[in-house]
């Protein structure tokens, strides 16, 4: 029997991605999947029903229509409470679970006995990258960061010799040298600032540099398990503090993307720092939806404080849909192929690897250890 996958129009605020574009319909057809495209599914990302038609998907008028014997759904943000109240038993979800604030609708999932796949859990091994969503997300967002720095500063970030004399090129100073931090920096480089940046993982600063940026070097590493920050102490704290305060008051540019997953962002500008800060100088806050890497971000706002404009911006990969949407779809074509035996029938065993790690809900239990103990009321 043919597998029909669904795509939905995604209904969270602001969300202009759609969890697959018809490049990667047209793979999904020809591998004997039916791919279906709720109505309209694309068209904030520049993908219109009718280029989904020609990749031989069929368009679903209504959500009921859409999941009507449907075996898997493909998403970009989370189910709500009433999405899954609209899925049969066995229905498998793949996309960004949030798990940690989206609990009742995981509940609901485990109830429902729908099977969700969490694409933040696909570990960051080589045979997986491919399928990394948290990386091809994060590499948009590291570079809208650059670009609302540049639109949002008073500066050129280019070093001019016009007749109207010289100007300095602009300093831009990246926290946190991940993903992001990584496609910030190149951004930045490519826009012609001088560019310094900083991670507690002592790894990041050859990579800083091969970008041609200053890696600023503290006698601390703190590079913890499977190559992602660990906490530091309070010593090592004070110490980091310093150095990026003194860091942060001579940018002109600040983007942060500094996070420990599954915890609150860390506080790397406090409000005495920013006050140190030039007037006119840009704050960009990638941690703004988790608690910000500055203590005066609001997240979702731009305000302005000692005349320094703090943007605690939400869902950046948004702001370029086109192409989140090309990658995303691009990630979840390469997981589905683990789901599928070399005769194209789904498994019904989930013995790879990765499939085990991601794997959130499945046959009425909450299979991820963490989030289970969140459910029963466990610690944040
Ligand atoms: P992330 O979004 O979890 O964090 C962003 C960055 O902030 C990280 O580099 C982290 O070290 C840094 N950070 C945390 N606390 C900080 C502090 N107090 N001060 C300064 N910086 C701080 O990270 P990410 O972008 O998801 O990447 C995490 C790691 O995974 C990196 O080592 C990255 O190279 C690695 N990775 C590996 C693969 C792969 O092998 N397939 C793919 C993607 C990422």
């Amino acid at each position: 029997m043919t597998v029909v996958i669904a795509v939905p129009k995604e209904q969270a605020p602001g969300e202009q991605r759609v969890a697959s574009v018809p490049e990667i319909v047209q793979k999904m057809t020809k591998s004997g999947y039916e791919v279906r495209i709720e109505h309209d599914a694309g068209s904030s990302a520049y993908y219109s029903d009718d280029l989904f038609i020609a990749a031989g998907a069929k368009i679903a008028s209504s959500r009921t229509e859409l999941l009507d014997g449907a075996r898997i759904v493909l998403r970009v943000q989370p189910p709500t409470v009433a999405d899954v109240d609209q899925l049969s038993e066995g229905t498998i979800v793949i996309g960004f679970m949030n798990p940690a604030n989206n609990l009742e609708a995981i509940a609901r999932m485990r109830d429902r006995k729908v099977t969700a796949f969490a694409l933040e859990f696909v570990p960051r091994i080589t045979r997986a990258q491919s399928m990394d969503a948290l990386s091809s997300q994060a590499t948009a967002g590291g570079y809208v960061a650059a670009i609302l720095g540049a639109d949002n500063c008073p500066k050129f970030l280019p070093m001019l010799t016009t007749a109207a004399g010289t100007i300095r090129p602009a300093t831009v100073l990246i926290l946190g040298a991940g993903v992001a931090g990584l496609m910030a920096i190149a951004t930045a480089k490519r826009l012609g600032a001088i560019v310094e940046a900083y991670d507690v993982r002592r790894a990041a600063g050859e990579q800083v540099r091969s970008l041609g940026a200053k890696f600023l070097e503290l006698e601390i590493n703190a590079e913890g398990q499977g190559g992602y920050a660990r906490e530091l102490t309070p010593e090592e704290k004070a110490k980091e503090q310093q150095m990026v305060s003194a860091a942060v008051a001579r940018a002109d540019i600040v983007i942060t993307t500094a996070a420990i997953p599954g915890r609150k962002a860390p506080v790397l500008i406090t409000k005495e720092t920013v006050a140190t800060m030039r007037p006119g100088a840009v704050v960009i806050d990638m941690a703004a939806e988790s608690g910000g890497n500055c203590e005066l971000t609001q997240s979702g706002k731009t305000i302005r404080e000692h005349g320094v404009l703090i943007i605690g911006p939400q869902n950046l990969p948004a702001r370029v849909p086109f192409h989140t949407s090309q990658m995303y779809a691009k990630n979840l074509q390469s997981f589905l192929a683990l789901l599928v035996d070399k005769d194209g029938k789904l498994v019904t065993e989930f013995t790879d690897e990765i499939l085990v790690a991601s794997l959130l809900v499945h046959a009425g239990e909450v299979r991820h250890g963490p989030t289970r103990e969140l459910m029963s009321g466990g610690k944040r």
